[in-house]
């Protein structure tokens, strides 16, 4: 038998990071590289530079193996791996909807001119369709292994929050292949997944992309789906919660991202939308995807309209208003702020002059940096005390099993607004508090 193929991970944010600690845990022997310095030095050390549930002890676990390293050195990278995870940012560009590629032509062009025999460079960020055809005619120009080394997509799709088990166990592996080999190269790394019974769909590199963007517009379209149809609940009078749940009795609609909300946001959904619109403008069927245009506005309604709910709960005045934003993560389990629509609505009632006060179980460090601006406080009890009205914006289980008698004893009027459809209102009407939701009518 061959030995297992050596797996190098270069990017070691939350995808990358992610799949170097799985990919040790399952087996096998991993190197992963990235640029900055402190994440490596942190993950090396034990420590995971972001929140991740279970992924803290699983770093420590397989760190314990001896099978994990971490460097900053793409030499050793080069040197050591038989097949190279790239899992570098991919982020909005500065100016334009377009997804910024800087990040990823660098990983590809540090390894490709490093390694002189025969690997499998493996895309995994998320990416315009089109990409991996024309890195790999740069890294056929710049590799000394010619074709040697060959280039394959395989788009990752695991959700923060349940980052491990969504790598050990997708819904599915697409692998992005042109050969024979690249297939089997793939096949023998996630073999231990594939035992499982994890189906996987072998496809040219271009569908292999496609399918990441496909699948992120069409979550995306859900979610804003369901908030038009708030938008039109809130003109005629109507319940969107109602409505929705509905709906979801319908096995053809299904109830999963069909929840009434703030919308989404996060390092994801957001950038691709856009930058899937850019690529589409590109190739000159931009019409095919003009609606994302429309999710992407739908959803960024949806944060105003909080504020709306907040400045009516204040008598329509937020000038000097404490307002308690719970929540800044763009969804609960991550410290994840990228394109948060709580901060954004935290920071939207700031600018109209309320005295915001933030506080997130794990995002609070991030979202200081991200908005220095704001207060902070360390506990829920902390960002209630005194609220002239409380708005729920990321739906973590201590906010939603919080109990409104407990909270009505500590602000100055029991006034909330569930931006996240995810409280009992039942509960907090009972307990005397001024209820609102987006897409419900102010009596429900
Ligand atoms: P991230 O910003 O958390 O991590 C990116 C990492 O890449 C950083 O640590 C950065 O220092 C490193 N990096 C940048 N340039 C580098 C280089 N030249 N060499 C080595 N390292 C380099 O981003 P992320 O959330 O992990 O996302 C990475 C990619 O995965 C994106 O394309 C994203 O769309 C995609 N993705 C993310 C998720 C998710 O839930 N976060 C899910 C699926 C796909």
């Amino acid at each position: 038998m061959p030995p297992a193929p050596r797996i190098t991970v270069i990017g070691t944010g939350y995808l990358g990071a992610t799949q170097a600690v799985c990919m040790a845990h399952l087996g096998f022997e991993v190197l992963a590289v990235d640029v900055d310095p402190g994440k490596i030095e942190a993950l090396a050390s034990g420590r995971l530079p972001f929140y991740e549930p279970g992924l803290d002890t699983l770093l420590v676990d397989t760190l314990a193996t001896g099978r994990l390293r971490f460097s900053t050195d793409f030499d050793d990278a080069a040197a050591f791996g038989d097949v190279h995870f790239v899992c570098v940012g991919t982020p909005q560009s500065s100016g334009s909807d377009a997804a910024d590629l800087r990040y990823v032509d660098a990983a590809f062009g540090e390894l490709a001119r490093r390694i002189t025999g025969r690997a499998l460079l493996v895309g995994k960020s998320t990416v315009p369709v089109g990409t991996a055809d024309r890195l790999a005619a740069m890294v056929r120009e710049m590799s000394p292994a010619g074709d040697a080394l060959e280039l394959a997509w395989n788009p990752e799709f695991l959700r923060e929050g349940y980052a491990v088990d969504d790598t050990l166990r997708p819904d599915r592996l697409v692998f992005g292949v042109t050969s024979a080999w690249a297939e089997r190269m793939l096949r023998e790394v996630f073999a231990p997944l594939v035992a499982d019974g994890v189906p996987v769909v072998v496809a040219d590199p271009a569908t292999a992309e496609l399918v990441k963007v496909a699948a992120n517009s069409f979550l995306a379209t859900k979610i804003s789906f369901i908030n038009a149809m708030a938008e039109v609940c809130e003109a005629a009078g109507a319940d969107v919660s109602l409505l929705a749940k509905a709906l979801s009795y319908d096995d053809r609609i299904g109830g999963r991202f069909l929840k009434p909300g703030l919308g989404f946001g996060g390092g994801c959904l957001p950038k691709d939308i856009r930058a899937f619109r850019a690529r589409a403008e590109e190739l000159g069927v931009s019409a095919a995807v003009t609606f994302l245009h429309e999710v992407d506005q739908i959803n960024l309604r949806r944060r105003s309209r909080t504020v709306d709910l907040v400045r009516e709960l204040a008598d329509g005045e937020l000038q000097g208003v404490r307002v308690a934003a719970l929540g800044a993560a763009f969804k609960p389990d991550s410290d994840d702020v990228r394109d948060a629509p709580a901060l954004d609505v935290a920071r939207l009632l700031y600018l109209e002059g309320a005295s915001v006060v933030v506080y997130d179980p794990q995002a609070n460090a991030n979202a200081h940096r991200a908005y220095p601006d704001l207060d902070y406080a360390s506990s829920l009890a902390e960002a209630v005390n005194g609220a002239d009205v409380v708005v729920l914006l990321t739906e973590w289980a201590e906010f939603v099993s919080a109990d409104p008698e407990d909270m009505g004893v500590l602000v100055a009027h029991r006034r909330i607004v569930d931006g996240r459809s995810a409280l009992d209102v039942e509960n907090y009407r009972a307990a005397g508090w001024e209820y609102r939701a987006l897409g419900r009518p102010a009596e429900v």
